[in-house]
């Protein structure tokens, strides 16, 4: 046991060094594939031995922990906000104010760091190990989000070198250009809205309930301060330093210098500099850098008297409103486009601005003819900030939010509680059409090899193409007489569809583009049902019994067969020979597993829910999702509501609990 337990300790600690390697240092030591296989290594043992585990071990990096609210609790040192500044003149008065309290004769030097846009966080650390994260919330007190932390890989669960026993370390979580574009693209597939901007999904994010969803998030977390009592250090600068000894991420664009002239050259080298960072930063935090000089000038009631934030103005210009045109997205979905007089702002010209929905149309009191601001700050689309109350377009070009679908006239329609409004003729719409086959096509779903977004329009403008399985109607002596289309790109795209026919199943159920199925739901649905028949019969407690699978979802897709077309489309899809159910993997058929049903709820020690189930399943077993008269075994982990088993001892099924179901396995 002893020689088991010191492994563990190894990989763990051998598992952290890789990761402040590859994540802090950016210095790998062994390749993606060989950290994956030690984790692994790590992460049978620590299931074999589960009375080893430790809440700080790298395989907690996964997440898993699901919290349903998060504890209030006090900081310990509270957490204070900064006062701030748009002006160089205001920063020579705060000079001013340093030399009034501080004497005349003293040195003063500044440290200078970015002021990174995104959710504050304070760290507690016991004995080198992370112990707790929480949100500023009103500074006094903030919410306790460490599970959810835990997973940021580029915050260290285990600290380096000569970290003093218990202290508090601030920092800003904050979610880097790329993840954020990425993140969007997704929700763009799913026609969902698009995220407005970095700083709000990182924080948003934070708070999810599941962990594992904030693991997928490519959240990472810079630190700025300490907090503590008898901290070893003596300056800011030394502070930031010796962080970055422990194994923290701690920007390398801090700088010290002595002199506000000096404070003023660094806020103009990172003007333009910050634009091609590649997170958000919204301006500069000038510091006293003298923990003594910082304990002499202390607090406000708010915001230390040692520090001030400059802060970039975001680029503003002002335009005219020529028009509103309103854009029918793939899911119906129509959004407000301000179109404006062209402008220049930070080097682009801007033509077109988001109005996210009639409620912001109504709120800016908007008229054609007005002058309005445009700002193009954090937000990947430029934004209206407001009106010039002095140049207001006239009452009568007020702008009414439409009442028909621009492009098919079809009424719209708001639901109750939503901003947006739909166009619900999702079969007929042109736009919907479009976007629906565009998005069956794409790389994510079917991946049609020759067949591009341009193609389908035009196909569709001809009339070949009006609905998904259209698709597979095509012949080559329609297509070619259309401009542009040569014999070789034609048998490429007819082989590029042909070939799609072997896509797996869930590939094309999130090519249908049903509402809120994404990839990942639509492996689990395809998963839990099997084929396409037995999830169009799926009632909503059925769909909802599944793993991830919650009521939205369930009532999107449930609605989504309701309609006849959809039925039809779907039966059309089948004839022309698509994956419309799962592979029955490989099995190893044990005759007590065969045919029968059985129930698995709750959590196991030994393996997980999903594990247990494909285990199952290879046995040749079904997974059903709800107890009822017809099932023949229910597998009980820790945790499992009580209703299910009352309803499994109503009905006389055999209940397993852990070890029994391991026995009954074994008997065979
Ligand atoms: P504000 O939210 O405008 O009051 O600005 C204060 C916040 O700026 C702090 O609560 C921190 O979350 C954040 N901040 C970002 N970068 C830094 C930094 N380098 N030093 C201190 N605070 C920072
Ligand atoms: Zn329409």
């Amino acid at each position: 046991m002893e020689e088991i337990k010191n492994q563990i300790e190894t990989l763990r600690q051998e598992l952290h060094d890789h990761n402040h390697r590859y994540y802090i240092l950016d210095e790998p030591m062994i390749s993606d594939y060989e950290f994956d296989q030690l984790l692994q290594t790590l992460q049978d043992l620590e299931k074999k031995y589960p009375d080893l585990s430790d809440p700080n071990s790298p395989t907690k990096r996964v997440g898993g922990g699901i919290t349903k609210s998060f504890e209030t609790v006090p900081h310990k040192h509270p957490m204070y906000s900064l006062s701030n500044t748009y002006s160089k003149v205001e920063l020579l008065q705060w000079e001013e104010r340093l030399k009034k309290a501080l004497g005349e004769e003293a040195q003063i030097e500044f440290t200078c760091e970015l002021k990174f846009d995104g959710a504050s966080i304070s760290l507690t650390y016991e004995n080198g190990v992370l112990v707790k994260a929480i949100t500023r919330g009103d500074g006094v007190q903030g919410d306790n989000i460490t599970t959810n932390v835990k997973t940021i890989k580029t915050i260290p669960l285990k600290l380096k070198a000569d970290f003093p026993k218990f202290f508090e370390i601030r920092g800003e979580i904050l979610l880097p250009w790329e993840g954020f574009h990425k993140m969007n693209e997704q929700r763009a597939a799913l026609g969902e809205p698009l995220y407005r901007n970095p700083r709000n999904t990182a924080s948003g994010s934070l708070k999810l309930q599941d962990s594992r969803i904030v693991a997928d998030r490519p959240l990472t977390c810079f630190l700025y301060s300490l907090a503590g009592d008898s901290l070893p250090v003596s300056s800011q600068f030394e502070a930031l330093t010796k962080a970055r000894e422990w194994g923290f991420m701690v920007p390398e664009s801090a700088e010290k210098v002595n002199s506000i002239d000096a404070v003023f050259d660094f806020i103009t080298s990172w003007e333009q500099k910050r634009k091609s960072l590649p997170f958000e930063i919204d301006g500069i935090v000038i510091k006293v850098n003298s923990l003594f000089q910082q304990d002499e000038l202390g607090f406000t009631s708010k915001a230390p008297r040692w520090a001030i934030a400059y802060k970039y103005k975001a680029e503003q210009a002002s335009t005219r409103l020529n028009d509103v045109q309103y854009q029918v997205g793939r899911t119906g979905v129509v959004t407000p486009v301000a179109q404006l007089e062209p402008v220049l702002i930070s080097g682009t010209t801007v033509k077109r601005a988001s109005l996210h929905n009639a409620d912001q149309i109504q709120k800016l009191d908007l008229r054609i003819g007005d002058l309005i601001f445009v700002e193009k700050g954090g937000e990947i689309i430029p934004k209206i900030t407001g009106i010039d109350p002095l140049n207001r377009g006239s009452l009568e070009d007020r702008v009414v939010f439409i009442e028909h679908c621009p492009e098919c006239y079809s009424p719209l329609q708001r639901e109750e509680g939503e901003a947006q409004h739909y166009c619900v003729n999702d079969l007929n719409c042109p736009p919907q059409q479009i976007g629906k086959i565009q998005h069956f096509i794409g790389r994510k779903a079917m991946d049609i090899e020759g067949l591009g977004g341009e193609t389908v329009s035009l196909l569709y403008k001809e009339g070949l193409l009006n609905s998904i399985d259209d698709l597979y109607r095509l012949r080559k002596e329609q297509i070619l007489p259309i401009e542009r289309m040569a014999e070789k790109s034609v048998t490429n795209l007819l082989e590029g569809i042909e070939k799609s026919k072997e896509k797996p199943f869930a590939k094309v159920l999130f090519g249908l583009g049903i509402r809120f199925i994404g990839e990942t739901v639509a492996k689990k649905l395809t998963e839990e049902f099997g084929s396409i028949d037995q999830l169009a019969e799926a009632s909503i407690v059925a769909l909802t019994n599944t793993d991830e699978i919650g009521d939205r979802i369930a009532q999107s897709v449930v609605a989504y067969f309701v309609q006849p077309e959809n039925r039809k489309l779907v039966q059309a899809l089948k004839d022309f020979g698509l994956q419309l159910e799962s592979i029955a993997p490989v099995r190893d058929i044990n005759e007590a597993f065969l045919g029968k049903k059985f129930v698995v709820s709750g959590v196991f020690e030994a393996f997980s829910r999903e594990d247990l189930k494909a285990e199952i399943e290879f046995l040749g077993g079904k997974i059903v999702s709800s107890v009822s008269s017809k099932i023949d075994y229910l597998v009980a982990g820790e945790g499992m509501g009580p209703s299910k088993k009352e309803k499994a001892i109503k009905f006389g099924i055999t209940i397993l609990d852990e070890n029994s179901y391991q026995a009954f396995k074994q008997t065979l």
